[in-house]
């Protein structure tokens, strides 16, 4: 049986392209299978309980059913955690205690800075404290990240690979990332580790998303052999592009779902001008 979800974060209006994501996620499970909705709402500072709402009347309108009820990644911290323990334990986690500022200014230091998918890498700096050093920061209670020592983790795992509906077999590469954060400074879990521990979670065996997270698998099915989590299979679809060849954005109104309703566009019109079948 099919089991895929659609994973909005309420920071805004759903746009065409997200309902390109729900609808094809839906569709998926149209034969017997179980369609989640889930809400990504660990950004506390930028989710807002309207936008909520919103999703939850968009999506219907649309035509979409889900089980309730719905999970909210904020009240999971207790998974979350659990998952981090399991990190900490096998030792590829360590705390960050870097600012910004302080990032920038070794980067500039060390003189040339390696690029990954998400941008300059982390200069390791915080990898390299003695446990005395370390055990100072705490005291002082500066914040800290928790990043994953990628070296570490990589040599644990050996090859990993996943199976994308579009790509086939792909390789995981996550070294490429660097040593990503799993939890932030202000809110004890990240999109990677969430996302991952979700869909171990709730079952989902196909998930559905657009190609702009394609990059991020590598480092879910990392996550997901370090935490001895299932693997899903993965189709991580185009992405729709607004007049100017850009990808829709949520500040984008005019191609917001509420606004199309608002203009007497139904349903069905939203499924042919998104045309599912591409
Ligand atoms: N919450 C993510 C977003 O709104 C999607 C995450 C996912 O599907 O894995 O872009």
């Amino acid at each position: 049986m099919v089991i895929s979800r659609f994973a909005p974060s309420p920071t805004g209006f759903l746009h065409l392209g997200h309902a390109y994501s729900a609808l094809t996620a839906y569709a998926t499970t149209q034969e017997g299978g179980r369609f989640l909705l889930r809400l990504e709402d660990i950004d506390g500072g930028r989710c807002r309980e309207s936008f909520v709402q919103a999703i939850f009347e968009d999506l219907h309108w649309l035509g979409l059913r889900w089980p309730k009820p719905v999970r909210r990644q904020s009240e999971q911290m207790t998974d979350y955690a659990h998952a981090l323990d399991i990190l900490t334990d096998k030792g590829v986690l360590y705390p960050c205690f870097c600012t910004r500022s302080e990032m920038a200014a070794e980067r500039a230091r060390l003189g040339q800075v390696q690029r990954g998918p998400d941008g300059p890498l982390y200069p390791g700096s915080c990898r390299q404290l003695t446990p005395r050093q370390k055990e100072a920061f705490l005291h002082q209670q500066k914040p800290f990240a928790l990043r994953l020592d990628m070296e570490q983790a990589v040599a644990r795992v050996g090859r990993l690979s996943w199976f994308d509906r579009l790509q086939g077999e792909v390789v995981a590469t996550p070294e490429r990332f660097g040593d990503v954060v799993l939890a932030r400074k202000e809110t004890p879990t990240s999109y990677h580790l969430s996302v991952t521990v979700d869909d171990h979670l709730q079952e989902i065996n196909q998930v559905v998303r657009g190609q702009d997270l394609f990059q991020a698998t590598h480092i879910h099915r990392l996550l997901q052999a370090l935490l001895g989590l299932n693997t899903p299979q993965y189709h991580h679809h185009r992405l729709l592009l607004d007049t100017s060849g850009q990808k829709l954005a949520k500040s984008n109104r005019s191609l917001s779902i509420r606004s199309l309703r608002q203009q007497g566009v139904t349903p069905e019109e939203v499924r042919q001008q998104i045309n599912l079948s591409r």
